[in-house]
């Protein structure tokens, strides 16, 4: 058995599924309760919390604070999400995953003038979506 497929439970692999196909939005602890327990696959909250920390620290998910939930969120972060920065709707929580072209000429200039390099996995840009901003208009 190699090392990918000693962590590869029932509960890890459906973990895994409902937050990437959720990739759009950040679920949290107990959204992935609730979806464990409506496929029948029994877990704690603690065993749901350590598989969470498990794929935070491989890097596979990502936990961000969410205030308007006030609890801990996690993002999916596919491969190509550690090269691009993500936007995310104060209104309706929708994550969009940016053209990592977009950002870096402003990367760089920040670079040059303040040596100073943005972590794009903890950054996420704080706005409205178009959906929303749509709405926001017809009103
Ligand atoms: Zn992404
Ligand atoms: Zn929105």
């Amino acid at each position: 058995m190699n090392e990918l497929n000693k962590y590869k439970t029932k509960q890890r692999v459906a973990i895994l599924d409902f937050i990437e196909s959720n990739k759009d939005r950040e679920v949290t602890a107990n959204d992935i309760l609730v979806y464990l327990n409506k496929n029948d696959l029994k877990a704690s909250q603690t065993t749901i919390y350590r598989y969470l920390d498990n794929l935070v620290k491989e890097g596979i998910i990502k936990k961000n604070y969410s205030e308007e939930k006030s609890s801990s969120c996690y993002q999916y972060v596919g491969k190509r999400c550690k090269e691009h920065y993500h936007l995310k709707c104060n209104n309706c929580g929708e994550i969009i995953h940016l053209d990592s072209e977009i950002f870096s000429s402003i990367e760089k200039k920040i670079i040059d003038r303040y040596g100073f390099k943005i972590d794009n996995i903890k950054t996420i840009l704080y706005g409205t979506c178009n959906k929303c901003n749509m709405n926001n208009k017809s009103k």
